[in-house]
């Protein structure tokens, strides 16, 4: 199960398990649209691998299955200027 992490690890924008501009990689590194699209190239900048939009986690399961809390960020891994 996904945990949906709460924000993008580069500019620390927030992304919602609603959100429809989630990019996120095998490991769950968490990047908002215009980062993962933009300075990242769709590649992760912590493990290389490819950047796919983050599916939806369906309102009536999130009380059941909340979405992660833990904000994570790695600006530092981000693109120069990022
Ligand atoms: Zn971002
Ligand atoms: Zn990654």
């Amino acid at each position: 199960m996904l945990s949906m992490r709460p924000n993008c690890e580069c500019c620390d924008r927030d992304l919602g398990p609603g959100a429809a501009e989630a990019y996120i990689c095998s490991f769950e590194c968490t990047f908002c649209e215009s980062c993962a699209t933009g300075s990242l190239g769709t590649r992760c900048p912590n493990c290389g691998g490819e950047l796919v939009r983050r599916p939806r986690r369906p309102l009536a399961l999130l009380a059941k299955y909340p979405a992660s809390v833990d904000r994570v960020l790695s600006r530092s891994r981000c693109a120069p200027g990022a």
